[in-house]
């Protein structure tokens, strides 16, 4: 166990209004952080809103002039910097690559990963002022990739290149770069995105080539459900790591995670790709 900082002030926290960034938000809050927490919909956040320490705003990552109003509300409300960001609104927009058009494609990267930079290169000034950390909530989805989550795949892992790069441009200057890969947790991730039938392949010429996945990804979402981690899971570790003085630059979080990234570490791809045939086949 790495020895423990004093704990900095002020974190905010992106995509508040539920699962791991609502439980972030009061597992830090708890502990003594002033935890700025935000949503696309205020409305969404009422009930943080009532938790003593936490403040809350409204941020839609994918618009400049939503990011560009927590400036001057930062300043205000933390006037001695950030202590922390926790960059975690994300979506998973699924289907098979072939189907997705550019729109989707281009949503997907638009909040998990231009949202990520837009909101850091806004905040880095107040971290370099507060030498905090930044929290990113990657994925084992960002080290391992399977069917039907292709968009998503392709965000987390260029959130991973982007975290990596970041980390290493700003060592000299007291803000360090983190990144939380979780496995299956708990949250409505799950039923906002993957599809629940044939109808979700829309009415492109070749969804026929794609029929058998779909049964196939909802066995694999129900079996996600059926072991998720409660995000606490999750908020656990990011605190953790907010506190410790020499935080590791990768967390895997459930058991899930650290035995399909050692699997496809370990493993051959082609062996990999034999098996992943072999349960679609037999659909489960
Ligand atoms: P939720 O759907 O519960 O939370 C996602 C959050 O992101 C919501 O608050 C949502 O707000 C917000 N969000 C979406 N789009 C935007 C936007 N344009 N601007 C600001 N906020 C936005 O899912 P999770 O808690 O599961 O997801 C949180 C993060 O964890 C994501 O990055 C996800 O990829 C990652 N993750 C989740 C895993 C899981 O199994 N659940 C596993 C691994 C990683 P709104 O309510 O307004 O849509």
């Amino acid at each position: 166990m790495s020895p423990v900082s004093a704990i900095p002030k002020t974190l905010l926290i992106t995509g508040a209004s539920s699962g791991i960034g609502e439980a972030c938000a009061r597992w830090s809050a708890a502990r003594g952080w002033r935890v700025l927490a935000t949503a696309r919909q205020p409305s969404d956040l009422g009930s943080l809103a009532r938790v003593q320490g936490i403040q809350i705003h409204d941020l839609d990552v994918t618009q400049e002039a939503s990011v560009a109003a927590l400036q001057p509300w930062i300043q205000a409300v933390a006037p001695e910097g950030l202590g922390g960001l926790v960059n975690n609104a994300g979506i998973a927009v699924p289907g098979p690559l072939e189907i997705l058009n550019s729109d989707e494609l281009q949503h997907q990267l638009e909040v998990n990963v231009l949202g990520v930079h837009r909101v850091t290169q806004a905040l880095l000034p107040a971290l370099r002022q507060g030498q905090g950390k930044v929290i990113n909530i990657s994925s084992m989805a960002g080290r391992v990739a399977g069917p039907m989550l292709g968009a998503y795949h392709a965000s987390k892992w260029a959130l991973e290149g982007m975290t990596e790069a970041w980390r290493r441009e700003t060592l000299a200057q007291g803000v360090d770069f983190v990144l939380v890969e979780p496995g299956a947790i708990q949250s409505r991730i799950w039923d906002k995105g993957p599809p629940t039938s044939d109808t979700s392949l829309g009415d492109h010429p070749e969804s026929a080539q794609y029929r058998s996945l779909v049964p196939w990804m909802m066995r694999q979402v129900q079996l996600a459900k059926n072991r998720a981690l409660p995000a606490e899971a999750v908020a656990r570790v990011v605190h953790h790591s907010l506190i410790s003085s020499k935080p590791k630059a990768r967390i895997l979080v459930g058991k899930d995670a650290k035995l399909a990234v050692r699997l496809a570490r370990y493993l051959p791809t082609r062996w990999l790709d034999r098996q992943i045939a072999k349960s679609i086949r037999r659909g489960s």
